[in-house]
C-alpha cells in the first residue's frame, strides 16, 4: 500500500459554507502539510500525534491563505489507514481549491472519486458492503434508508455473508484435504455431511435473498394503484386512506382527469399511491390522455388496490378489471360496506379481498395487513438487518444457483470434482461480494460511483 502516491481532494460539496476540508492521504500527508502550515503554536505537523489538532495557518509563497484547524491521523489509525491530514478551512468556494491547489504543488495528487474509501478497503478498514454502504449514507433521503446503512456499514451483511462463505471454504478445504492426500489419514466427508452443509447454505442464502425484497419495500418503499369503475369511491378510498394515517410524505397533485399521485406510511412502509381517472375508452381528447396515464401507472404499478362498490352486482367492467388484474399483486378492496351489501363476490377466490367503508373510515385497518401479509413484513419487528443492494444481491443469486448446481451433482451421484467446482463457484461468488475476491474492474466500479473527496 505505501506504493500509493499521496492524494487530495476536498471533502465538502462544492458550495459556500461554515467550513470546508481539504483531506490528504498517503505516506507523504504529513510532508505536504508541513510545507504549508504554520502553527500558532510553533508546532510542527510532523511532531503532531494521531488525533490530534492544531490551529495555525495556511502560507504560500509567503502569502497566507487562511487560518485553519488541521487535524493529524496516523496511520494505520485513519478512515484510509494511511497517514491523513484534514485542514478545515473557511468555507469558500475560491479559498478552499486554491488551498488545495497549494496541497497539490506540494506533492500530493488529486484523488479520483471514492478514492479515500477505496484506499480504507484497499487496507482493510472496511469490507466493500460496508464502503457501499458508505455512499448509501451519503445518499439516503429518508430515516430508513440511512438506518441500514449504518446497519450495514456495521458489517451485517459482511457477517452473515462470511458465515456461508466460511462453511464453503471450510468444505473445500476438506473435500482438497481428502483427495489431494490419499495416504493420509484424513477423514472422508460423507455425502450426506456435504449434502446438510450445503441445504444449510442456501437456506441462509434464501433468507438474505428475501430480506433483501424485503428491505428494499422498506427502502424504496411501493409502487400502487388504486383502479376500478367510476363511482366506486377511489377518490374517496385515497383520501381516507391519507385522513387514515395522517401522515403524508410527499403529495403531488395532478388532475382529477389524469393521475394523482400521494404517498402515505403504512407502518414502516411508504406507499405510493396513484388514484386513476378509470381506464375505459374515451371520445373525450383529455379524458384519453388520463386513460393513457392511467394504463402506464397500472404497469408501473407493483400493488393494485382493485375498488369495487358492495352495494351493487358485479358489472362486466369490474369482471374485466378483475380478469386483467389476477396475476398481479393486488388488493381487491369491496367498498361500501355501510350500505346493504348486493355484490356477488363469493365467486373471487382471492386471498386479499377486503370489505371496507371508505367514506365511514371502516376496515382500513385491514389494508396495512394485507400489504403486510403479500411482502410477508410481519416477521419484521423493525426494518430488516440486511440490506443489499443490486450488486450484491446478483453475487447472493449467483452463489445460490451454484449451490444448487452442487447439490444436484451431489444427488445425481457425479464425481466430487464437480462437486467441488460448483463450491469453489458459490464461495467465489459471495467473495466477490464481500470484496474479498473482487476483481479490479468490480472494485473500480464500486468506487467510480462515489463523489471525489469521499
Ligand atoms: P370514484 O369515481 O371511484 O373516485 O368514486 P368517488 O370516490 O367519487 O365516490 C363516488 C360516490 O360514492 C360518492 O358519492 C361517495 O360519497 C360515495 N362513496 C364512496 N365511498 C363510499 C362508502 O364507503 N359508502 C358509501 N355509502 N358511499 C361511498
Amino acid at each position: 500500500m505505501s506504493l500509493l502516491s499521496t492524494v487530495a481532494a476536498i471533502s465538502t460539496p462544492p458550495a459556500a459554507g461554515g467550513i470546508s476540508v481539504i483531506r490528504i492521504s498517503g505516506e507523504k500527508a504529513i510532508d505536504v502539510a508541513e510545507k504549508l502550515f504554520v502553527s500558532f503554536g510553533k508546532r510542527r505537523v510532523s511532531e503532531m500525534a494521531g488525533h490530534t489538532c492544531a490551529y495555525g495557518r495556511i502560507v504560500a509563497g509567503g502569502q497566507t491563505l487562511d487560518d485553519v484547524l488541521l487535524t493529524v491521523f496516523r496511520a494505520p489509525k485513519s478512515y484510509t489507514g494511511e497517514d491523513t491530514v484534514e485542514i478545515s478551512c473557511h468555507g469558500g468556494i475560491f479559498v478552499t481549491r486554491r488551498i488545495l491547489r497549494e496541497v497539490i504543488s506540494a506533492g500530493a495528487e488529486p484523488a479520483s472519486a471514492g478514492e479515500f474509501t477505496k484506499r480504507a478497503f484497499l487496507n482493510g478498514k472496511l469490507s466493500l458492503t460496508q464502503a457501499e454502504a458508505v455512499a448509501d449514507i451519503i445518499s439516503a433521503e429518508g430515516e430508513s434508508a440511512l438506518e441500514s446503512a449504518n446497519m450495514m456499514r456495521e458489517g451485517a451483511l459482511f457477517k452473515n455473508i462470511h458465515k456461508v462463505s466460511d462453511r464453503l471454504v471450510g468444505l473445500l478445504g476438506g473435500l482438497a484435504a481428502w483427495t489431494d492426500y490419499p495416504d493420509e489419514d484424513i477423514p472422508e466427508t460423507s455425502d450426506g455431511e456435504i449434502e446438510a452443509a450445503l441445504c444449510d447454505c442456501r437456506e441462509s442464502l434464501a433468507k438474505i435473498i428475501r430480506d433483501y425484497d424485503s428491505g428494499k419495500i422498506f427502502r424504496e418503499g411501493i409502487n400502487s394503484v388504486i383502479i376500478g369503475c367510476p363511482n366506486v369511491g377511489k377518490s374517496t378510498l385515497m383520501n381516507a386512506l391519507l385522513g387514515f394515517e395522517r401522515s403524508i410524505v410527499t403529495p403531488t397533485a395532478g388532475t382529477t382527469r389524469d393521475v394523482v399521485e400521494e404517498s402515505l406510511r403504512l407502518g414502516d412502509v411508504v406507499l405510493r399511491i396513484s388514484d386513476t381517472a378509470g381506464l375505459r375508452e374515451s371520445e373525450d381528447e383529455v379524458e384519453r390522455l388520463g386513460v393513457r396515464l392511467a394504463e402506464k401507472a397500472l404497469e408501473r404499478a407493483e400493488l393494485v388496490f382493485l375498488v369495487l362498490d358492495g352495494s351493487r352486482e358485479l358489472s362486466g367492467d369490474d369482471l374485466e378489471l378483475l380478469e386483467r388484474t389476477k396475476n398481479r399483486r393486488r388488493i381487491i378492496v369491496v367498498n361500501k360496506c355501510d350500505l346493504p351489501k348486493k355484490i356477488n363476490d363469493e365467486y373471487i377466490k382471492d386471498e386479499n379481498i377486503l370489505s371496507v367503508s371508505a367514506k365511514e373510515g371502516l376496515g382500513l385497518e385491514k389494508i396495512r395487513e394485507a400489504v403486510y401479509r403479500i411482502w410477508n413484513l410481519a416477521g419484521y419487528a423493525e426494518v430488516p438487518t440486511v440490506f443489499a443492494n443490486e450488486r450484491q444481491k446478483l453475487c447472493c443469486d449467483r452463489a445460490l444457483g451454484h449451490i444448487e448446481g452442487a447439490l444436484g451433482a451431489l444427488r445425481s451421484g457425479e464425481t466430487l470434482d464437480a462437486v467441488t467446482v460448483c463450491i469453489d463457484s458459490a464461495a467465489g461468488a459471495l467473495l466477490e461480494l464481500t470484496g474479498e475476491r473482487a476483481t479490479e474492474a468490480v472494485v473500480n466500479d464500486v468506487f467510480g460511483r462515489f463523489c471525489v473527496g469521499k
